[in-house]
């Protein structure tokens, strides 16, 4: 991608604003899982380390447009206070007296995180007053949540109008390499698997993706409906009616690049403990529901992973949630860690989610941290916040 990074300008004695994304789960006032916060120190510590001070700011939750206890940063800043090993100021609110004033006193290595932008409408609204404000608080815009990208909000979109050098954090710049080059050029034989719940969430990925790729493998719940457009009964397994006719049309115009499962695991019930069993297709017992991929698919799919340099993968192909129809998902992510010298990408955060269960996210080259953002980068879109930041 060609968008300036943090490498790419001058950060020394600079205020750096910097967008992250510190939406992290919380429960009792803590921060019940900091992986988000872990992720931007390789941002934040390039900044410290190369003389700049840092100011970072965040949404947390969705709070109704005003100051919500719940929704306090002060945790977060506990957190990250713990993992850099130096003092985070915490300011009362994200723009303003006390935020400037914070702004203007710090000094190279200090680091300040301000309250959480969504205490205010104006940064969903993508106010110009708002962002202006936001703008004094640095010297230079630094993106580095992905995960915010496709909402052209204050603090991702609208600040860039009025702070310059914009340029992308680590995690930003990441996402933009491998999500931006297995787009625009990627090393075939181009493999893409979808799955999850529904098809109607994901058909401008499906239709963006079969311009590009070499095989688009389809599982999870979103195969029912193909199934059905083929004509095969699925008893009561999740189906949407409305995307029928699409997916015949998917099937007729690219039927030589989509892959459908050939078995799968049936169950009586959507439960954990519901009775179940492996069946063809063609073959699902009235009253029984499709919950995951068969074993046969698994082989029939790691055959055209198997050749591929590139894969792209969004949807779960079971209910993953449930142990017994988890196995097809977690043989396809063990499929995929097997690939020697193949690019692989997880998209989408119940994918990313099923993958680090799998405990195999360490083998894959990119686990995307934007669950919608990632989809609409694969729709084809342009993300606000990406395309706000400077070129090279
Ligand atoms: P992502 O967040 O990775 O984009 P989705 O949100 O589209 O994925 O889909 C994830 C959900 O799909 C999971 O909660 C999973 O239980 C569900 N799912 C997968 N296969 C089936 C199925 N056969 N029937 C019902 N739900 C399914
Ligand atoms: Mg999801």
């Amino acid at each position: 991608m060609n968008k300036k990074s943090i490498k790419d300008i001058e950060v020394k004695g600079k205020r750096a604003l910097v967008r992250v994304d510190f939406n992290v789960p919380m429960e009792g006032g803590k921060v019940t899982d900091d992986r988000r916060i872990r992720a931007a120190l390789p941002t934040i510590n390039y900044l410290l380390d190369n003389g700049a001070s840092v100011i970072l700011m965040s949404h947390l939750g969705r709070p109704k447009d005003a100051y919500d206890p719940k929704y306090t940063m002060d945790a977060v800043a506990v957190r990250l206070a713990e993992l850099l090993g130096r003092p985070v100021l915490k300011t009362e609110d994200c723009v303003g007296e006390k935020a400037e004033s914070a702004a203007n006193q710090v000094s190279p290595g200090d680091v300040v995180l301000l309250e959480n932008t969504r205490f205010h409408k104006a940064e969903t609204k993508n106010d110009e007053t708002f962002s202006k404000q936001l703008a004094l608080l640095g010297d230079i815009y630094v993106n580095d949540a992905f995960g915010s990208a496709h909402r052209a909000h204050a603090s991702t979109e609208g600040v860039t109008h009025f702070l310059s050098p914009a340029v992308s954090g680590f995690l930003m710049e990441k996402e933009l390499v491998y999500l931006g080059k297995a787009l625009a050029d990627p090393e075939s034989p181009f493999v893409a698997i979808m799955g999850g719940a529904k098809i109607s969430d994901k058909i401008a990925v499906i239709e963006h993706l079969l311009e590009k790729v070499d095989t688009l493998l389809i599982g999870g719940g979103m195969a029912n409906t193909f199934f059905v457009a083929q004509g095969h009964s699925i008893g009561k397994s999740l189906v949407e009616e409305s995307a029928i006719e699409t997916a015949r049309k998917l099937l007729a115009a690219h039927g030589d690049k989509l892959v459908l499962p050939v078995d799968c695991v049936v169950a009586t019930e959507f439960k954990a403990d519901a009775e179940f069993k492996v069946v063809p297709v063609d073959e699902v017992p009235e009253g029984w529901m499709i919950l995951d991929i068969g074993p046969a698919t698994v082989a029939h799919f790691a055959n055209y992973l198997a050749a591929a340099k590139t894969v792209i993968w969004n949807g779960p192909m079971g209910v993953f949630e449930m142990a017994n129809f988890a196995k097809g998902t977690f043989a396809i992510a063990q499929a995929l860690a097997g690939l020697k010298g193949a690019t692989t990408i997880i998209g989408g955060g119940d994918s990313a989610a099923a993958v680090e269960q799998s405990g195999l996210a360490e083998q894959m080259s990119h686990i995307s941290t934007g669950g919608g953002a990632s989809l609409e980068f694969l729709e084809g879109k342009v993300l606000p916040g990406v395309a706000a930041l400077d070129d090279k």
